[in-house]
């Protein structure tokens, strides 16, 4: 009898050990703890009696088994190997990154907790007149008396900290008594709130479809415009669910978005949201995980990554936003939520239902094939209405630091009519770069081929790409003569506004100010409460959120993206813009949009803001087909990073020799959109495919070659399939 273990190292395979004498033989899906060279390592078994391919002599022995009962179900091995499988990741890898940093390192979740109560001889105590000779156990034990249940030391300590040290004489006298007891998570809230909109026709129509479809596994695509209610059909579709007793998986794209959805959540089904994402404690994740994993929790909200949480009885998955870059991983273990999330409900014969006011364009085409049932919501719920979009050219105006009249004049009036105003801009920092007024040399990253961006209130430049910084020079760096920042960012923006208009409240929303934890939470907040009026952010607040009264939205360099090389620089933008211009008059005032740009007659542009984001679509999806890129066929990258640009070439040679250019084709190497970064050269082979099928024959061949090929030293390289971006 031998098992075999995934182990978190990066090889492609699994390790086979011998049981436990004595003990159990651990089921696959249970953590286990095996010698591993000289260290011992937390995995997880993966088989029992693998076929065997070392002798029972050279195999090590389990040193413990850590859980009695699997933490991951047969589906939930199944999708793991299919993940490890598809994007050609080292299985141990893959089962690593399915399970919460806490089990991940063989902790367990502790289903106890510290009580604290008082006794009658505290209550006696507090009777007589402690005040004078203790005032602290005095407070202790009246915080402690006002509270029937006692209270867990975790709340006790928030109320009052170092309360221990106070509370150690009173233990030992018996007046408080402190026990670890069960600790049920109560899952079930209180009953959930009753006034529901009247559904639309077309919110209704969709609920029906799904519901009334009987036969299992479908991908939906709720397809609806910006403040349709496609949130408030998820809700009637888990409703659904949680009367059947049935789990709802939920997967969103940003750690900002959860929180206000789990309050909407639990506030109208009754029940507690297990929430997945890496902001939280460790403690509190795995907790979530666990409860997932057991069925307790019937709805589930979490990030990419909980797609592998473990679910003991789902019925329904939803993938919110399916459009959004961030639902791929970009490092690492590079994998598709939303694709994983398809191939989960197909294997657990059950609905998935993907989200977007902006469908991806290889969503659409499956929904246009029919492969997709295809739902839409063409009007905005309660009577909203669409914002009105009108371009404004740069090339008229005199910019005031990147602001031209129009946008003032329409910011200041939307604030006097006590409205709040989203301006966005998709570059943080003050400044993208420092130019020389004199000799014109702009300030550049000594890693990268990148500019450095100023970062005013810090007094540095910085590089977005390597995180290099340097102080910021007061005079050039080559000639010596004064130097200006050149373009605007967030900081910029909001200094400039900030002077201009000094009256309103301001917030600049973007990972700068957002960095500490729950700042972003807070930032929204204010937003929500109205007590910030002018708004100024990144793509972070482009997304998902409802803000009634903001009514003017700002857009303010969406020209960038007409240049990029990408094949989907389109779509990107195409997305950004529709997404943005979509937080403006979701309330009862309509709403009005000023894009800013140099490149007023861009076709892209025209298109959007005459004929809408499906229009674009459609012309797009044409020229892809065109092209030869996805959704037409099916693509893979081979990364290849080293400080000899030689050796990073000579390796993709390497590799493309070993492909059989047999219905596909491998392009390159070719340098990426950024040769040089931290220092390192990046080429990459392009490899297209008609089918997946002839990409993934073709993807074994190089696994193979990847295996065995020791790379020179310095080379770093990856595998993205599928992949989404920097093409
Ligand atoms: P989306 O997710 O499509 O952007 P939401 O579901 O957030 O839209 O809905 C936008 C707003 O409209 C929310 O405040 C929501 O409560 C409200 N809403 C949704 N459906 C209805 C409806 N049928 N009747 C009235 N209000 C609705
Ligand atoms: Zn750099």
């Amino acid at each position: 009898m031998r098992i075999s273990v995934a182990l978190d190292v990066p090889l492609r395979q699994l390790f086979d050990y011998l049981p436990k004498p004595g003990e159990p033989v651990p089921k696959p899906g249970s953590r286990v703890k095996v010698p591993f060279g000289r260290r011992t390592l937390c995995g997880v078994v993966w088989d029992t009696n693998p076929s065997p391919n070392l002798a029972v002599s050279q195999l090590k022995t389990v040193r413990e088994n850590i859980d009695e009962a699997p933490l991951f179900h047969d589906r939930d091995r199944k999708l793991i190997d299919f993940a490890a499988r598809y994007y050609h990741q080292p299985i141990g890898e893959v089962v690593m990154a399915a399970l919460p940093p806490l089990l991940r390192q063989g902790g367990m979740v502790d289903p106890t907790i510290e009580r604290i109560t008082i006794t009658a001889i505290g209550l006696d105590k507090l009777a007589g007149d402690l005040t004078k000779r203790a005032p602290r156990q005095q407070a202790l034990l009246e915080v402690l008396a006002a509270e029937q249940q006692g209270l867990n030391a975790e709340a006790l300590q928030q109320r009052m900290p170092g309360w221990r040290q106070v509370g150690k004489p009173l233990i030992k006298q018996g007046a408080i008594h402190s026990e670890r007891i069960e600790k049920r998570e109560r899952w079930r809230l209180a009953a959930p709130r009753s006034d529901k909109p009247h559904l639309s026709d077309e919110q209704a129509k969709a609920v029906e479809a799904i519901e009334s479809f009987d036969d299992g596994f479908r991908c939906w695509l709720l397809d609806g415009v910006t403040g349709s209610g496609k949130t408030e059909v998820f809700l009637r579709l888990i409703e659904r669910q949680i009367e059947r007793n049935q789990q709802t998986l939920l997967l969103v794209p940003e750690i900002g978005l959860t929180p206000q959805m789990v309050r909407r959540l639990e506030a109208r089904l009754g029940v507690r949201v297990a929430l997945l994402h890496s902001e939280l404690s460790d403690l509190d994740r795995a907790t979530a995980w666990v409860a997932a994993a057991t069925g307790e929790a019937l709805v589930v909200v979490g990030t990419r990554s909980s797609v592998f949480a473990p679910m003991a009885n789902t019925g329904l998955i939803i993938v919110d936003e399916e459009h959004d870059p961030s639902l791929k991983q970009h490092e690492g273990f590079r994998y598709h939520a939303r694709d994983l999330a398809i191939f989960r409900a197909a294997d657990a014969n059950i609905p998935v239902i993907l989200g977007s006011a902006t469908p991806s364009l290889e969503t659409l085409a499956n929904a246009q094939d029919g492969k997709y049932g295809h739902l839409r919501l063409t009007q905005r719920a309660a009577g909203a209405r669409p914002p009105k979009v009108t371009v404004v050219d740069t090339n008229r105006f005199n910019l005031q630091d990147g602001l031209s009249q129009p946008v003032i004049t329409a910011i200041q009036s939307h604030l006097d009519d006590g409205h709040q105003v989203l301006i966005y801009l998709n570059r943080r920092g003050y400044a993208p770069t420092l130019i020389c007024t004199d000799c014109g040399t702009i300030a550049r990253c000594q890693h990268c081929d990148a500019n450095m961006t100023v970062h005013a209130s810090r007094g540095q430049l910085q590089c977005h790409h390597c995180g290099a910084r340097r102080a910021l020079p007061t005079a050039c760096e080559t000639c010596h003569e004064p130097v200006r920042p050149l373009g605007e960012g967030t900081e910029r923006v909001e200094q400039t506004l900030a002077n201009l208009i000094p009256e309103y409240p301001l917030a600049r929303i973007d990972s700068d100010t957002t960095s500490a934890r729950g700042a972003m939470d807070k930032a929204l907040a204010a937003a929500k409460s109205g007590e910030s009026k002018l708004l100024i952010g990144t793509q972070m607040l482009a997304k998902g959120h409802h803000l009634p009264d903001l009514t003017l939205v700002v857009i303010l360099n969406a020209d960038q993206g007409f240049f990029a090389s990408d094949f989907r620089a389109s779509e990107r933008l195409a997305q950004t813009i529709v997404q943005v211009s979509g937080r403006a008059g979701r309330g009862q005032r309509a709403g009005e949009v000023l894009i800013q740009t140099a490149y007023p007659e861009h076709r892209w542009l025209k298109t959007l803001v005459n004929e809408g984001y499906h229009a674009l679509a459609a012309t797009i999806l044409q020229e892809r087909q065109l092209a030869g890129w996805p959704p037409y066929t099916a693509i893979a990258v081979l990364h290849a990073a080293s400080k000899q640009e030689s050796a990073a070439i000579e390796f993709l040679n390497q590799a493309k020799a070993t492909l059989v250019p047999f219905g596909i084709h491998a392009l390159g190497p070719a340098p990426a959109s950024m040769l040089r970064r931290q220092g390192r050269y990046r080429y990459q082979l392009l490899l297209t495919a008609d089918s997946r099928q002839s990409l993934q024959s073709q993807l074994l061949r190089l696994t193979d070659f990847l295996a065995t090929h020791k790379p020179p030293h310095h080379l770093r390289w990856s595998l993205d399939v599928d992949p989404q971006s920097e093409l």
